[in-house]
């Protein structure tokens, strides 16, 4: 059989040179999708839902193989639920951690596809493909210190320093920093380790269980947006005094779907630096605090990028 020219040998870069075509693979929670792109376009995906380990990944594989054959991708990308084994080093590297999603612990998530595409591979969380979208194609644009954060069902942080992204000895959770309190608040907190973590006092659940009224229902002037950006604010401040980052990317359901949110965290902040960072004044917090652009193609654009990185 005569192999078929890839779709879109024509994408170029600047030079003149036809792009790398790279596959990738993000896992979430309820559905899988597969994707094959070159120089950020998508040219072909597949979304298979997520159900137990073995089921997903050999779905997936199959179709991984069939691109294989077809285009011989130059790199895979893969991204990731968590918590998942990033670092090399760690023994069980490319491997789920413990999880409360049923079947899914201790499940090898990099070893079955890359049998069926031996090329180099990359792994990382989704919320840190969806970074690497945005740091290429989106909000993040032309920065190399930044940290896209999704606020929705959880709160999840991807760090990109220097350029590359951050994972350490597994990945960051940001999302669960100890925030300190906002005077005078009484809500407990709903994460189940932490109580009055960031997640805890401002993923759409907390402020589900703060108000008894679903997220996406509460109108913009309710007062209880006011403890959820002050702790957001928190998290943020924390950010750039540990990283120095340059830009702070706001996504997922509550971060998007709620535009008035981020004027409330931002006008927190410069309360909280107390006059320390005096170059952040209100413009420059409107420039570094900003919406998600990548969309829903955040994360499988994000694992070409994270293939790119791999093919180095
Ligand atoms: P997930 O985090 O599960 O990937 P989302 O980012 O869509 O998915 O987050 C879901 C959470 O976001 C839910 O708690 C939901 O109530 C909340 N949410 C979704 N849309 C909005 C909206 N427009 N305004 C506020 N909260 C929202
Ligand atoms: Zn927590």
């Amino acid at each position: 059989m005569t192999m078929p020219a890839p779709a879109a040998a024509s994408v170029r870069n600047g030079n003149d040179v036809p792009e790398p075509l790279f596959a990738g693979v993000e896992l979430g929670g309820t559905k899988t999708i597969a994707v094959i792109g070159q120089g950020g376009k998508i040219l072909d995906r597949v979304t298979i839902p997520t159900t137990r380990p073995a089921e997903t990944l050999a779905a997936t594989a199959e179709q991984l193989r069939s691109w294989y054959r077809e285009h011989r991708p130059a790199a895979l990308g893969v991204a990731s639920f968590g918590p998942i084994a990033l670092n090399a080093r760690h023994g069980e590297y490319g491997h789920m951690l413990s999880t409360p999603k049923e079947g899914w612990s201790g499940a090898a998530i990099v070893g079955p596809l890359v049998e069926v595409m031996p090329v180099p591979v990359a792994l990382h969380t989704d919320v840190t493909a969806a970074a690497l979208a945005e740091g290429r194609w989106g909000a993040a644009r032309g920065v190399s210190d930044f940290v896209y954060v999704t606020i929705g069902t959880g709160i999840g942080m991807g760090v990109v320093a220097g350029g590359r992204p951050v994972t350490g000895r597994m990945h960051p959770e940001a999302g669960h920093l100890r925030v300190r309190r906002m005077a005078g608040d009484g809500f407990a907190g709903n994460c189940p380790f932490h109580g009055d973590c960031l997640e805890g006092l401002a993923a759409g659940p907390a402020i589900a269980a703060r108000t008894g009224t679903s997220a996406n229902k509460l109108s913009p002037e309710d007062p209880a947006w006011i403890p959820v950006a002050d702790a957001l604010a928190e998290g943020m401040v924390s950010l750039f005094l540990t990283l120095s980052c340059e830009r702070v990317i706001v996504g997922g359901g509550v971060g998007v779907g709620q535009p008035h949110l981020l004027a409330l965290v931002r006008d927190r902040i410069g309360e909280k630096l107390a006059g320390y960072l005096p170059d952040m004044d209100e413009a420059t917090l409107r420039a570094m605090i900003v919406h998600a652009e990548m969309g829903a193609d955040a994360g499988p654009l994000g694992t070409l990028e994270l293939a790119a990185l791999a093919r180095g």
